[in-house]
């Protein structure tokens, strides 16, 4: 908390002109360039990791960057009324999953959400078609560990789960919106991408950053 407060105290003494500059600019109205879900873990710094400014980034975080299907069961209405937001309101075109390496929500869908965490085990519930998968033997890299193969496993899960809410599926069927997957592996600082064509998570340098941005064409001037 010491390092927290100090924080806040060093922001305000560092602001540059330009910065507040900017803020006094977002009161006025966001225009977020993407809709960006991650899990809670600390180590997930999005903003730094992909550099991004105050405005850029609508955020949704949660254990283990899960979004319920629609239709399910589940009681949760927060991530589905993030998307709706972002979508409807905020009219974000690109929407990204990112999952991590040494995901803790992973290892504990992997071992089973011990008894005092009931909430915990029940949220979990929208991994399981995930964790059954790599228990089948199905996996984007087997070099990596079950926990890490069970993270890149999920982002595609959690892909299928956000088109499954029709106002998503018909916008995505007019490429009116673009669901893109991540893996960020934390040891190395790396942030992967999901490649459709090779089947596998790609790492972003240069070069497959230029490919992205070519395929995704002028779209990206929005
Ligand atoms: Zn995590």
């Amino acid at each position: 908390m010491r390092k927290l407060i100090q924080g806040i105290v060093d922001f305000r003494q560092n602001l540059t002109k330009e910065k507040r500059e900017l803020f006094a600019k977002l009161a006025l109205g966001q225009k977020p360039d993407s809709l960006f879900i991650a899990c809670s873990d600390s180590r997930v710094v999005p903003n730094l990791f992909a550099s991004t400014n105050p405005g850029d980034l609508f955020v949704l975080r949660n254990i283990g960057n899960l979004i319920p299907a629609c239709g399910s069961d589940s009681q949760d209405h927060s991530s589905s009324a993030v998307i709706e937001f972002a979508v409807h309101s905020l009219n974000v075109f690109d929407i990204i999953i990112c999952g991590h390496s040494e995901c803790g929500a992973m290892k504990t869908l992997l071992e089973g959400a011990p008894d005092c965490c009931g909430h915990l085990k029940q949220w979990l519930k929208h991994g399981e078609e995930s964790l059954n998968k790599v228990r089948n033997g199905f996996t984007y890299d087997p070099s990596l560990s079950e926990q890490n193969q069970l993270s890149q496993v999920n982002v595609l899960q959690q892909m299928e789960h956000i088109a499954s809410y029709p106002f998503v599926r018909e916008r995505l069927e007019r490429g009116e919106i673009r669901l893109h997957g991540w893996w960020f592996d934390i040891a190395a600082a790396h942030v992967h991408c999901y490649e459709k064509d090779l089947g596998r998570f790609v790492l972003i340098d240069e070069e497959e950053g230029k490919l992205i941005l070519d395929r995704l064409g002028e779209l990206c001037a929005k």
